[in-house]
This record gives C-alpha cells, structure tokens and sequence, in this order.
C-alpha cells in the first residue's frame, strides 16, 4: 500500500509501531514528521531511535536543530527544523553527507527545509484526536513503499 492510517490511542502505541518499523530500517532512508506543535513528531522520532537500539536519553533536537546517534551499520539523524528562519541555515548541517546510503535520517517540520532537504522515503503526519493521535504515513519511493508494506503486514 502507498498510504497508511492508524490510531494512536497513546504512547504505548507509537512505540509498538515504532518496534515494527525499526527492523525494516536498517538500509536508512528519510522520514519526515508533519504536524502542528504538540501531534507527537519528537515522541515518534523518540519511540523509533530507541526501538532501533539507542539506550539513554534521546533528546529533542528543538535548540540544536540535529541530535545524531550511531548503532551498528547506521548514522542516525533527527533534525528539528522549527527554530530555522531560512533554509539557508542548513548549509552548515551538512545534509549531502546525511544522505549516505547507511543512514536515517528523521525531520521534524521539513517543510522548513526547502530544497536542501533530502526528500523523504515515507512522509508521516500526525494530527491530535483526543485523546492520542492520527498517524496518516505516506510512501514516496520504493522503499517507502517496501516499509509500510512491513508495517502494515
Ligand atoms: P511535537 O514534537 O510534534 O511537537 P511531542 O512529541 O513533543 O510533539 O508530543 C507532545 C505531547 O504529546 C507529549 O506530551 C506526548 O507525551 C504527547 N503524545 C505524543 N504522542 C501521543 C499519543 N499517540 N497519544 C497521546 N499523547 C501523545
Ligand atoms: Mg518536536
């Protein structure tokens, strides 16, 4: 399937998704997280980075725009891109080099991002529907594709 839609009644449930998406993961790839302040980007991004084997504290990357970790065979980068004012801001980040094949890399508010962004495997929106959430994903490349398939299975 290219698109995907589930209830998120609470936290419980964005880290049991989370533990099903981990193991397709391991090739890298890009996820962007839409949706407003407060639809659950950084817990999502939070549940996956520790489902992936990350122990101890995941921080929100909000001030420093990226926190970066590494498990075996991956980079893995969570960018925050809310505080830039312009895209231009992300020259310094280095994006080309986040792209490398063996890396992960989740964008909060890529909308922010413009051009230099790499585009997204699989596009998710959360949205508030009290008392969770709405997770809406959307496939935009083979891989993306391959990913919801796993989950969705
Ligand atoms: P964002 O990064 O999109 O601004 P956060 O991930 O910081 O949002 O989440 C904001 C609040 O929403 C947190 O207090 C978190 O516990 C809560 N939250 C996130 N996901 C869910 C969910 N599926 N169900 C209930 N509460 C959630
Ligand atoms: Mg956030």
């Amino acid at each position: 399937a290219e698109t995907f839609e589930l209830y998120l009644p609470d936290e419980a449930a964005v880290a049991a998704l989370a533990r099903r998406l981990a193991p397709l993961l391991e090739q890298g790839g890009v996820i962007h997280l839409h949706g407003d302040l407060g639809a659950g980007k950084t817990t999502f991004a939070r549940a996956l980075i520790g489902a992936l084997g990350v122990s101890g504290r995941i921080k929100s990357p909000t001030y420093a725009l990226i926190e970066s970790y590494r498990i075996p065979g991956l980079a893995i980068h969570h960018l925050d891109l809310y505080r830039i004012a312009d895209p231009g801001e992300l020259e310094w980040l280095g994006l080309d080099e986040l792209q490398a094949e063996s890396s992960l890399v989740l964008v909060e508010w890529p909308e922010r991002g413009g051009e230099a962004l790499p585009a997204a495997d699989l596009r998710l929106s959360l949205a508030h529907a009290e008392p969770g959430r709405r997770l809406q994903a959307q496939a935009c490349s083979p891989r993306g594709e391959a990913w919801l398939a796993g989950i969705s299975a």
